[in-house]
């Protein structure tokens, strides 16, 4: 279980304990360059992971057992330094899974990172009202994705219903839900306050002018079809109930990347199954290798806080709201 972060660490973003780098330049003194692992240890593959997927990476016999190296490369080639993260950044980034189980960590300060959709958006769609709010990179993304299905030939009728939600909304949302319907009801439609995606500023939820919620039927069906290649999911499918604790949702949509929105929709996979996916690519085994429109990338787990991050690689790195962070690099 991961205790929560220290007030420090939240101010002051990445935080490295002198501890760790005391430890650090002793391993490397004592074992000199022989630490150094070229890219021998690691495989690299496309969709599925080796037979042998989470191998160890060979120790030198000198060396005590525990110690990761501090710097590696990987199979395409890019060096890698031993970082350590804060342990609140595990709850931020694009990936982390956020559902009735697992609990979405509210950042300090919230709003002030937050973009008005109203404001931000483009001539392709609509927004309900002032109120609705996104993150920056979900922004953008949700207007490339309208702009390209107005310039496909979908009607300019998409109109955005909701976005962020605080958790006193979410509560209010709950117990309307509730006292109009039952509890049992509210419980499988509405998330419960602090466990819905709508906190992350991450999701939308398209509607028509009419008012009501888009299905993913007649000219709206490319939507549904082509989110991928804007990184947006379809979060609650048909038949991944029991998986994702929320019934079939064609109008919620997530934002997680275009890289790992193409690989989900390639696996037809929801995002619980991914972030387990992904942990079969850890930092010292086999990579996953991306291709999509964006370009092709390559893509490791780190459990717990020590993470190898590029030195120069044009990467992004996000928590899983769980226990680790994944690594994406820009490969080409
Ligand atoms: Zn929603």
């Amino acid at each position: 279980m991961i205790t929560k972060p220290s007030f420090r660490r939240k101010r002051h973003g990445i935080y490295i304990h002198p501890l760790i780098i005391l430890i650090a330049v002793l391993a490397a003194g004592a074992a000199g360059l022989t630490w150094y692992l070229r890219s021998a240890p690691f495989g690299s593959q496309e969709g599925q992971p080796s037979g042998s997927g989470g191998t160890a990476a060979p120790v030198q016999a000198n060396a005590p057992p525990d110690t990761p190296p501090e710097h590696i490369t990987t199979p395409s080639g890019i060096a890698c330094t031993l970082t350590r993260l804060p342990e609140n950044a595990i709850y931020a980034g694009n990936l982390i899974l956020v559902n009735n189980w697992t609990e979405f960590h509210f950042p300090e300060n919230q709003k002030d990172n937050l973009v008005c959709v109203l404001d931000e958006r483009t001539d392709s769609y609509y927004a309900r009202d002032n109120s609705l709010y996104l993150l920056p990179e979900a922004q953008a993304a949700l207007n490339d994705f309208m702009d390209a299905y107005v310039e496909q030939g979908g009607k300019k009728s998409i109109q955005i219903v909701a976005a962020h939600r605080t958790v006193e909304y979410q509560q209010h949302l709950f117990d309307q839900s509730a006292e109009r319907n039952g509890l049992e009801h509210a419980k499988r439609y509405v998330a419960q306050p602090g466990f819905s995606e709508h906190h992350t500023g991450l999701t939308v939820d398209l509607g028509t002018m009419s008012g009501d919620f888009m299905d993913s039927v007649g000219d709206y069906a490319w939507i549904t079809e082509n989110c991928q290649d804007y990184g947006w999911i379809v979060r609650y499918e048909t038949g991944k109930e029991e998986i994702t604790g929320i019934w079939d949702e064609p109008w919620h949509f997530r934002y997680v990347g275009i890289p790992h929105a193409t690989e989900m929709a390639r696996l037809d996979y929801c995002l619980e199954e991914y972030i387990d996916y992904l942990k079969i690519f850890p930092q010292d085994a086999a990579h996953l290798i991306i291709n999509c429109v964006s370009g092709s990338y390559e893509v490791w787990y780190a459990e717990g806080t020590s993470v190898y991050l590029p030195d120069s690689t044009p990467c992004s790195v996000s928590g899983n709201n769980i226990d680790g962070f994944i690594v994406t690099c820009k490969t080409g």
